[in-house]
């Protein structure tokens, strides 16, 4: 499985190199791959995109954390990708960089 990520980049960044649309979904495989959704400039997920009956309690995703550098991927509607690194400051993910 993977993760969601939702990163807090300027605008220009979420655009595709290779056919300039939008960005419209980030996943990677370097978070704790539960399909938990991250969000830049929260600590814990801040969901997790499975059926509720398999869901983890809110309480439970405060166990969770992401490591202090991850790289995670952007697609475009033509299935173009583009790649990012996140960093964390204390456990609180702070910067997203495209490389
Ligand atoms: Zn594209």
């Amino acid at each position: 499985m993977f993760d969601w990520y939702i990163p807090n980049i300027p605008t220009k960044t979420f655009a595709c190199k290779e056919c300039g649309k939008l960005l419209q979904e980030y996943q990677g495989f370097h978070g704790s791959n539960a399909l938990f959704v991250w969000k830049q400039g929260e600590e814990h997920p801040i969901d997790q995109r499975v059926g509720q009956e398999i869901k983890i309690s809110e309480e439970d995703m405060t166990k969770f954390c992401l490591s202090e550098s991850f790289e995670f991927s952007g697609y475009c509607i033509n299935d173009h990708s583009a790649t990012f690194i996140g960093k964390c400051v204390s456990g609180v993910w702070v910067t997203t960089e495209r490389i």
